[in-house]
């Protein structure tokens, strides 16, 4: 069946693998951005997916935002929430602007773009609302305070989302990638990347197009029974 899937920060990376892999699975698919107008032109070249450019932190631009592609493109049925950015810093030297951006852009997008497809979904008794967190978000990680607060929040949010809505026929899911080989991986220095490729039992780095597969599945008719969970994606790196 075919349903409207929207996947936040999609022109690039892992969102662009979902994007894609949900798109190979039937659906409708309209991604957003924040501001690089080329990834997301080339994006949409190659894929024929378009974009539309909103900051996720900003909840008036996610209601309108999603009000424009309800009406061009119909319901969303599907809502990944993967934009997400990183501003690293140990917590002594952390500026609160650092931990705000996280924060909002992270786990308050989350809260903006769920309450902007919430009622349309429960009124209409299907949804799929999939969240990008992070292996980091599981375990912590030095120098990412602000971040594994963010995705952490992204479970207990998921948790209450998954319980409020599964009488409507709406599941609500987290997906928590390892170390992917995207652009904010490839910011890492070489030598840190090496101790952390050693650290990952399958000894290499994630696919993008890992991720989108198992998006895929859960934004499916065929993962009804799955709500309130979290998948790891991480070759073995944490287990929980
Ligand atoms: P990228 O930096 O490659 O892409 C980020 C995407 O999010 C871009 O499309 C960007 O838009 C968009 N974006 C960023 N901020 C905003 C905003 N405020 N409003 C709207 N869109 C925004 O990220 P990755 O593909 O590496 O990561 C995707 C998700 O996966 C993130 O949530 C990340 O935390 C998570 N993750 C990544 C891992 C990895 O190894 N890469 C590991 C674990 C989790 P624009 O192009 O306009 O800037």
């Amino acid at each position: 069946m075919t349903r409207t899937a929207l996947v936040t920060g999609g022109t690039r990376g892992i969102g662009a693998a979902i994007a894609r892999a949900l798109s190979e699975a039937g659906h409708q698919v309209v991604v957003t951005y924040q501001g690089n107008d080329e990834a997301a032109a080339a994006f949409t070249r190659d894929t024929g997916i378009p974009a539309s450019k909103w900051d996720v932190a900003d909840f008036e631009a996610c209601e309108a935002g999603v009000a424009g592609v309800e009406a061009e493109h119909g319901p969303v049925d599907v809502l990944v929430n993967n934009a997400g950015i990183t501003r690293d810093g140990t917590l002594h030297k952390m500026s609160a602007e650092d931990w705000d951006a996280v924060i909002r852009t992270n786990l308050t997008s989350a809260f903006n773009m769920t309450r902007a497809v919430i009622n349309g979904m429960r009124d209409r008794g299907f949804g799929r609302i999939i969240q990008i967190s992070s292996i980091n978000g599981q375990k912590g990680q030095m120098g990412q305070a602000n971040y594994a607060a963010a995705k952490a929040g992204l479970v207990g949010f998921t948790k209450s989302v998954a319980q409020e809505n599964a009488r409507r026929g709406v599941t609500a899911n987290v997906v928590a990638p390892g170390y992917i080989g995207t652009e904010m991986v490839a910011a890492v220095p070489e030598n840190v990347l090496e101790k952390i490729i050693g650290q990952i039992p399958v000894n290499r780095l994630g696919e993008a197009e890992e991720i989108g597969q198992a998006v895929a599945y859960l934004a499916s008719d065929a993962a009804a029974f799955v709500t309130g969970s979290t998948l790891s994606i991480n070759g073995g790196q944490y287990m929980v």
